[in-house]
């Protein structure tokens, strides 16, 4: 059984880390409301971002494992519903 390090991890030189820089959504986001809107997914230069249809209208996932921190994704939002948090690893 081997340790897997996070590209994050790598990219940054923080393999001991525990927290690393990750996106979240949050309720604001309209998908939540049922409107349309993909405009964060734009914006991601890591193409971090990923709608995957749950319902009628498809909500934003962000993947831990691609997403930099960088913040690019948060002036696009209408809602300010992107915010930047470090993400517990084991
Ligand atoms: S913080 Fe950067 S890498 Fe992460 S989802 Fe937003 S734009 Fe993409
Ligand atoms: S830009 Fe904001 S409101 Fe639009 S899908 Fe992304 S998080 Fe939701």
């Amino acid at each position: 059984m081997g340790t897997s390090l996070s590209r994050r991890a790598l990219l940054f030189g923080r393999a001991n880390s525990t927290a690393a820089p990750v996106a979240t959504v949050s309720g604001a986001c309209l998908t939540y409301l049922g409107v349309a809107c993909q405009s964060c997914r734009d914006a991601c230069p890591e193409s971090a971002i990923r709608f995957r249809p749950s319902r009628a209208i498809a909500q934003p996932e962000i993947d831990g494992e691609r997403c930099s921190g960088c913040g690019e994704c948060l002036a696009p939002c209408p809602t300010r519903a992107l915010s930047i948090h470090p993400e517990q690893r084991p």
